[in-house]
C-alpha cells in the first residue's frame, strides 16, 4: 500500500524498527541529553528557540485537549478567558467542542470549507475583551492555509495570546513562532515529521508560561503541564513516555541535516505539492484556489462522480491510499498529501491512477443510470 495521507504518512526506511539499532532506559541522564538535544532541534525549526518546549505522549487532539485546559480559565474555574476560534472546518470545530467541554466562553468565526479568515471577518470581534485566539494554521480538512501575519496583527492589537495548532503546518509550510508573536505551537508526531502516532510536541512563550504556573489546577492530572515544565529541564516527563517516537525523532532530524536542513525539507515537500497541483491541472482536475498549504491537496471531482467511491476504488484496485474529505463533502472531494517519503515518480502513478479510477466510477454511474 502506498499512502498519500496526511498522517501517519509514509515513514523514512532509517526510522523504522528504530529501536533495533539499541535504546537506553528513559530515566536516565543519557536519554534526557538526547530528548532535550532533540527538542531544541524541533524548537529551532518552530522558530521558537526562546520558548519552552514540551512533549506528551498523546495525539495531536490530546495536546489540543491539554492546551485548552492548562492555558484557560473558564468560568468553573474561576478565570477570566474569553476565546476567539477560526472555525473553517473539522479541526476548527474540534477547539470549538474542547472550549465548550471545559466551560471556557467562547466565540468561533465560522467559515465554510472554502472560505479563509479576511480582515472583514475580523472586524466585529476587535476590541470585545477576547483574551485568546485559536487557530488550525493548515485546517487540513480541507488544505486551507490561513494568513497568520493578518491573525498575528490581530492579537498584538487586541493583546491576546494566539494559540496555534500547527500540526499539519510544521515542516511543509514557513513557520516563524517568535516573530509571528505566537503563544503556544502544537504539533504531532505523524504528519510532517513522519514518525509514528502518538507523540505531541507544544512550545509556549514565556507569558503563556506565566500564565500556566499562575492558574490553579487543570482538570487533568495526567496532563498538568507544571510537572512537565519542570520536568524537561532534564529532557524528562512525569510519566513514562514515547521513547520509541523520541528515537524516531532523533533519527529523521538526521535526516532533515543531511537534506540540507529545515529550509531544504520544506523545498522538497513543496516540490511534490507543486508538481502534483501543475499535472492535476494539465490532466482537467479541479483544484479549489483558496490559499492552500504545502500539506495536502483538495481534489474536486465533477458532479456525479463520487469522491469516496474512487478513494476506495483506489485503495481496493491500486493498493493506494489518499484522504477521504468527512460530511458532506466527502462525495465531493478527496485530499493527497505530500509529506511523508513519496517521490515525484509516486506522484506520476498517483495521477495516472486518479485518472482510470474517476473513469471507471464516471461509468459504472452511468450504467447505474440506466
Ligand atoms: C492531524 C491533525 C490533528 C491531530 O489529530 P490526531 O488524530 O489527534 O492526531 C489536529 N489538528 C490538525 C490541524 C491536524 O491536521
Amino acid at each position: 500500500m502506498k499512502h498519500f495521507i496526511v498522517g501517519p504518512v509514509e515513514m523514512y526506511p532509517s526510522t523504522k524498527n528504530v529501536l533495533e539499532k539499541g535504546y537506553t532506559y528513559f530515566r536516565t541522564q543519557e536519554y534526557g541529553d538526547m530528548a532535550k538535544e532533540c527538542l531544541t532541534k524541533v524548537a529551532e525549526m518552530m522558530g521558537a528557540e526562546h520558548s519552552t518546549t514540551i512533549y506528551l505522549a498523546a495525539s495531536g487532539t490530546g495536546a489540543m485537549d491539554a492546551v485548552v485546559d492548562n492555558c484557560m480559565g473558564g468560568i468553573n474555574k474561576g478565570g477570566n478567558d474569553k476565546a476567539l476560534v477560526i472555525n473553517g472546518g473539522s479541526f476548527g470545530h474540534r477547539f470549538c467542542e474542547l472550549l465548550k467541554w471545559y466551560n471556557v466562553p467562547y466565540d468561533s468565526i465560522d467559515l465554510d470549507w472554502n472560505e479563509v479568515v479576511t480582515a472583514k471577518d475580523l472586524e466585529p470581534y476587535e476590541n470585545k475583551g477576547y483574551t485568546a485566539l485559536f487557530v488550525n494554521l493548515d485546517e487540513t480538512s480541507s488544505g486551507k492555509l490561513y494568513d497568520i501575519h493578518l491573525l498575528s496583527d490581530f492579537c498584538k492589537r487586541n493583546n491576546m495570546y494566539l494559540i496555534v495548532d500547527a500540526i499539519s503546518t510544521f515542516l511543509a509550510d514557513d513557520y516563524d513562532m517568535e516573530k509571528w508573536g505566537i503563544d503556544v505551537t502544537i504539533i504531532s508526531s505523524q504528519k510532517g515529521l513522519c514518525l509514528s502516532p502518538g507523540m505531541s510536541i507544544i512550545s509556549f512563550s514565556r507569558r503563556m508560561v506565566d500564565k500556566i504556573n499562575r492558574k490553579g489546577k487543570p482538570n487533568s492530572y495526567y496532563f498538568d503541564f507544571k510537572p512537565y515544565f519542570k520536568n524537561i529541564e532534564r529532557g524528562q516527563t512525569p510519566f513514562t513516555t514515547t521513547v520509541s517516537i523520541m528515537y524516531e525523532l532523533k533519527d529523521m532530524l538526521e535526516l532533515i541535516e543531511k537534506s540540507g536542513g529545515k529550509d531544504a525539507w520544506i523545498k522538497i515537500v513543496q516540490e511534490k505539492a507543486n508538481y502534483f497541483r501543475k499535472k492535476a491541472a494539465e490532466y482537467g482536475l479541479t483544484i479549489p484556489d483558496y490559499p492552500k498549504s504545502y500539506t495536502v491537496t483538495p481534489v474536486l471531482l465533477e458532479e456525479g462522480v463520487n469522491a469516496n467511491e474512487v478513494v476506495k476504488y483506489l485503495r481496493e484496485n491500486y493498493k493506494i491510499c489518499v484522504n477521504p474529505c468527512g460530511g458532506k463533502l466527502g462525495n465531493r472531494m478527496f485530499r493527497v498529501a505530500h509529506i511523508g517519503n513519496t517521490s515525484l515518480t509516486d506522484f506520476d502513478e498517483l495521477i495516472e491512477k486518479i485518472q482510470l479510477s474517476i473513469k471507471e466510477v464516471r461509468e459504472r454511474n452511468c450504467v447505474n443510470v440506466i
